[in-house]
């Protein structure tokens, strides 16, 4: 049930925030998800009585039953997103009501409440603003925000949801992905492990699909590889995604990518890749693709390029395929001229460089 009425929130300030000095060591290497700001923001669900108790409250741990429904059921969903110093210094966030969205259809999928949109980008900016002295200058660096929600209600009973939640948002200052130069990644594509099947949990962004990945990660590691690659479940046959990306691959000025079957995420960088790409004079495709396309272009020469995208890493070439029984380079191996325009282009726009002609930044 979504309760529309609107929410204020109580403000808290934290009495033992870090000092300008501690906060700029942090900044000078803030590495990724390690260090908290100094608040978050809190909000409670009950059955019944809807979101309540919405804070902002100074960062710290929670008090929780061992009995509580999270830990056992994995009933739980996030969402992550990024707030960017532009060059102008305004403070701003990209398309964070897709990210609501998103939240909301996750929510949907697994048995939880909806949030008001609003409510969640409200949350976002006021954290946002009350931490502003940690959204990072330096260049490429941002603030990474983790909005998440944990089913709390005390109980083993699993034939019922829980009538009880909490939604919380954290965050967490982030360096460049790629502080020593973009390095395409290669790839280990999972033909053991099915990161999601069709009816199941796909295209939510819930811990689950997570812990689940962990084993088939550790593997592509194993074998000499910086990320999975996850296949459909039926055949193994066709790309779905990388790890925590989607996945595009270039046919010279056209751009495929995997369609939204239900058993993938739908990445908010993947959809504003496709419309970018108009700008950018790419033809783009959404449809099955095949292992063996993906193999047979490279040998052709058809296939000239493959890269990932996520908040996280923004745009990723991909270098070079290992399965179990074959292995591939994709061009020469390095980043190609169409991954780069795009990841330029998008950057661009994030940070300020570019003008926003597709509306995305929302200033705090
Ligand atoms: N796929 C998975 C499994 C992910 O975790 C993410 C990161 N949220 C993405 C794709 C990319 O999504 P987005 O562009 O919204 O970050």
């Amino acid at each position: 049930m979504t309760i529309a009425q609107k929410l204020s929130f109580d403000v808290q300030l934290s009495d033992h925030a870090r000092t300008a000095a501690e906060r700029e060591q942090v900044l000078a290497n803030p590495g990724f998800g390690q260090i908290f700001t100094d608040h978050m923001i809190s909000i409670d669900y009950t059955e019944g009585q809807g979101w309540h108790d919405a804070r902002l409250m100074p960062y710290g741990p929670l008090s929780l039953d061992p009995a509580t429904s999270v830990f056992h059921y994995a009933q739980e969903l996030f969402e992550g997103l990024k707030a960017y110093r532009q060059t102008n210094g305004s403070i701003v966030t990209f398309r964070p009501y897709a990210n609501a969205a998103r939240f909301n259809q996750s929510a949907l999928r697994m048995a939880m409440p909806e949030l008001p949109e609003e409510t969640f980008v409200e949350s976002l900016e006021l954290l946002v603003e009350t931490d502003k002295e940690w959204v990072p200058t330096t260049e490429g660096h941002s603030l990474y925000l983790r909005p998440f929600m944990i089913a709390t209600q005390a109980g083993l009973g699993v034939n019922y949801p829980s009538k009880m939640y909490k939604y919380m948002v954290i965050a967490s200052p982030a360096a460049s992905y790629f502080a020593g130069g973009i390095k395409p990644v290669s790839v280990w594509l999972s033909t053991e492990y099915t990161r999601a099947a069709p009816g199941g949990t796909g295209f939510a962004k819930c811990g689950g699909n997570y812990a689940a990945a962990f084993v088939a990660q550790r593997q592509a590691v194993e074998n000499g590889c910086d990320q999975v690659v996850w296949l459909d479940a039926h055949e193994h046959k066709y790309a779905e995604e990388m790890g925590g990306m989607n996945l595009f691959f270039v046919f010279g000025d056209k751009l495929v990518t995997p369609a939204l079957t239900g058993t993938l995420l739908p990445g908010i960088t993947r959809d504003s890749i496709l419309e970018l790409a108009g700008d950018l004079g790419l033809e783009t495709e959404e449809r099955l693709i095949s292992v063996d396309e993906w193999q047979e272009g490279c040998a052709s020469g058809e296939l000239t390029e493959v890269f990932a995208c996520g908040t996280a890493a923004v745009v990723t070439p991909v270098g070079s395929v290992r399965g179990a029984d074959r292995s591939w380079t994709i061009g020469d191996g390095t980043p190609g001229p169409v991954t780069m325009r795009v990841r330029e282009d998008l950057v661009g726009i994030q940070y300020g460089a570019r003008p926003d002609t597709h509306n995305w930044i929302h200033k705090v």
